[in-house]
């Protein structure tokens, strides 16, 4: 018998355009409960507006997205999502970082003081509590927004590639870090990325987007044993696949 499939978001025929240029079109695809997919694509394609329009920051021209059965609403905050920017508030400690979503939700009972400690110590920065964001490393940062992300405990998160102003080793290091949050919380995460390693790394599934206007290349199932080896065989095997995918499609623009 198949286990039952709980479906969390779903890209129905989606398409969009800012007046005359066309960004997406026309895609369709499921994101199944706890899920990490990746989708990597060529700068510009419209990859930020695709995570926006997940998160209901913008609406789709047309097709239907849902998550958890209904259109997205910002104002149900029920969507993590992580920033390519840097977006933790300088004035405020790690702490008040990581509670700031909370604030916004009007949720700052005692419940939430329990949440926000559990977040610290699942992102490692148990005793970093009183630090400010430019006194902690850029790593730090990037586990902060994790945990401010995770701390509202949304239905899904988004990632717009978050590590992208990272060096190669403090990248090598969150990478092993979110894939061992995403396998102690098993939440549904769409990571956004033009970096092929990273995406082969985390994804269950990467999808390869084609240059705008988007559509999908190819949906992957990445079958590896964790943890993964980026220098294995297989693993660059899979590198290369998609690598060839998006070289394709590789303009100037
Ligand atoms: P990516 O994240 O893949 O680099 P974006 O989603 O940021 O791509 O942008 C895709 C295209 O849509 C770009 O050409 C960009 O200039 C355009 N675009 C994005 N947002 C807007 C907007 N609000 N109004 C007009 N054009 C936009
Ligand atoms: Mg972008």
């Amino acid at each position: 018998m198949k286990a039952k499939v709980n479906v969390k978001v779903s890209i129905k025929n989606v398409s969009k355009a800012f007046s005359k240029l066309q960004v997406i079109d026309n895609i369709s695809f499921d994101v199944v409960e706890g899920q990490f997919v990746c989708i990597v694509g060529p700068s510009g394609c419209g990859k930020t507006t695709f995570l926006k329009m997940v998160a209901g920051l913008e609406a789709p021209s047309s097709g239907l997205i849902l998550v958890d059965g209904f259109p997205p609403n910002p104002k149900n905050r029920n969507i993590g999502f992580v920033f390519q920017e840097e977006s933790l508030l300088p004035w405020r400690n790690i702490y008040e970082n990581i509670r700031f979503g909370l604030e916004l939700r009007s949720n700052k009972d005692r419940k939430s003081d329990s949440i926000i400690e559990e977040m610290i110590k699942l992102v490692g920065l148990n005793g970093f509590e009183n630090y400010y964001p430019n006194q902690i490393s850029g790593g730090m940062n990037k586990r902060v927004a994790i945990a401010r992300a995770l701390a509202v405990e949304p239905s899904i998160l988004l990632m717009d590639e978050p590590f992208g102003d990272l060096d190669a080793q403090t990248r090598w290091i969150i990478h092993k870090e979110l894939k061992s949050i995403h396998e102690k919380l098993k939440k549904t995460i769409i990571f956004v990325t033009h970096n092929v390693e990273e995406a082969v790394y985390l994804g269950d599934l990467v999808l390869v987007f084609s240059k705008r206007p988007i559509k999908i290349r190819e949906v992957i199932p990445i079958e590896l044993p964790d943890p993964r080896d980026k220098l294995s065989e297989q693993f660059i095997k899979y590198r290369e696949r998609v690598i060839g995918l998006l070289r394709e499609d590789l303009v100037l623009i």
